[in-house]
């Protein structure tokens, strides 16, 4: 059992479920772990507070830090939720590995989630497609200058509500002179560095107009990755398709789970190569007929525009259908309003409060 120190003073009677603001509205408690001497300790569940850091933070300096991002959802009877937290714990680990960091047991980690979520339960939005989204970071905590990997870590896991997320379609710049990640580098890794070092471009693509970024790769700028920090699907002639995660793609959770549901619908889905020309030809022979990101957070974003190389395609957003189908799926998954066939989702025990 990991140790709950509960609030005095609890800040829920302040949410408003219809307007919750992205990214600035935390639950009253986080999990807190400190790693030293080979081991977890100091483990529990206490009030969001401020930390008091020493100024030679080995984090800050040279970034060993990595997060995950996941969601609890309600169950339309009211158990709280979570969707393939295994998988969650084991990027959590494989990013630690890549940064020289401690892994967390996936046991542990589950733990920690699940004793969180089950505690902030009334923090989950209740309204489909709205969540309680976590926030797992770990970051080097020795006080130290000159680069080495840490002793010491600071592992958290925070709770943010989150309403539904209702995203415009987007215009993506395929970037031919800035790159996310090579083979090689750390572009599996859910590491602070690789989004600090996609800000310069994404600015100067705001700056085009253009509303975030499609990767290439950054040996030929030829193969396509990602889109801004989301994975990236096709439907080209009726097919979907993926760039197939070769090194440097993050292996994102939701684009698994889509096409895991896609193939299980009877969609056929390729996981291989696929060059911006080929995107460029398909959007303006009209064989291309969706695109889309996937992430946790806002689950599918349709892609409306992309721009390369001063040439245009554009699709129409109104008229998809793979995208807003895998959407509801999983939405539907999440609030458990149909089968979960596929054996993801874990009912939480709400823990009656102290
Ligand atoms: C987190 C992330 C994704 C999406 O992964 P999910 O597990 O689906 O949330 C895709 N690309 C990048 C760069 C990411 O950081």
């Amino acid at each position: 059992m990991i140790p709950i120190v509960h609030t005095q003073n609890s800040k829920l009677p302040s949410l408003d479920f219809n307007n919750i603001p992205f990214g600035t509205v935390f639950s009253d408690h986080m999990f807190y772990a400190e790693f030293e001497n080979g081991k977890w300790q100091k483990m529990e569940i206490r009030p969001l507070e401020n930390l008091s850091i020493h100024p030679s933070n080995l984090a800050w300096h040279y970034g060993q830090s990595i997060f995950e991002g996941m969601k609890a959802t309600k169950h339309q009877d009211g158990t709280p939720m979570l969707m393939r937290p295994e998988m969650h714990a084991q990027r959590m680990n494989a990013s630690a590995d890549r940064m020289c960091m401690p892994n967390m047991p996936e046991e542990t980690f589950i733990e920690a989630v699940s004793a969180l979520v089950s505690l902030e339960a009334d923090w989950i939005p209740p309204a489909k497609g709205s969540a309680l989204y976590l926030r797992p970071i770990m970051f080097a905590a020795d006080e130290f200058i000159g680069v080495k990997p840490s002793s010491k870590y600071i592992y958290m896991i925070m709770a943010l509500p989150v309403g539904p997320y209702y995203a415009t379609p987007l215009k993506l710049k395929a970037e031919n002179e800035y790159i996310r990640a090579a083979d090689g580098g750390t572009g599996e890794a859910k590491t602070a560095g690789n989004y600090a070092a996609s800000l310069y471009p994404w600015k100067k693509a705001k700056e085009e107009g253009f509303d975030q970024i499609m990767w290439l790769d950054a040996k030929e700028r030829k193969y396509v990755q990602e889109a801004g920090t989301m994975n990236i699907f096709f439907v080209i002639d009726g097919k979907v398709v993926t760039p197939a995660t070769s090194g440097s793609i993050l292996k994102g959770i939701t684009r698994d789970s889509i096409i895991k549901v896609l193939k299980s619908e009877g969609y056929t889905v390729e996981e291989r190569d696929i060059t911006i020309d080929e995107v460029m030809t398909a959007g303006k022979n009209g064989s291309m007929t969706e695109c889309f990101g996937t992430g946790t957070a806002a689950v599918v974003i349709h892609v409306k525009e992309v721009g390369y190389k001063g040439d245009t395609i554009t699709l129409d957003a109104d008229q998809f259908k793979v995208a807003p189908f895998a959407k509801g799926y999983i939405d539907s998954l999440r609030n458990g309003s149909i089968e979960d066939k596929f054996d993801w989702t874990i009912k939480l025990q709400q823990q009656v409060k102290a």
